[in-house]
């Protein structure tokens, strides 16, 4: 099991994680940034962390 954090204060909704994950965890919100919408799928792979300009996810294993 995967914790997913996102920080909204510097998301700037470049949507790369929706794009990027392969398990299509995120959906797009309202404002365009990703909601968290599958966090059960997560595979932990670092994927979104990597892919984000703006360092906003963090992924932790719990
Ligand atoms: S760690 Fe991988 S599977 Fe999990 S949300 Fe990020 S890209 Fe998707």
């Amino acid at each position: 099991m995967f914790e997913i954090t996102i920080n909204y204060d510097t998301c700037d909704a470049d949507q790369e994680c929706i794009n990027a994950c392969p398990a299509q965890v995120y959906d797009e919100g309202e404002d365009g940034k990703p909601v968290i919408a599958r966090p059960e799928d997560c595979l932990g792979c670092e994927t979104c962390v990597e892919v984000c300009p703006t360092g906003s996810i963090t992924v932790q294993e719990v």
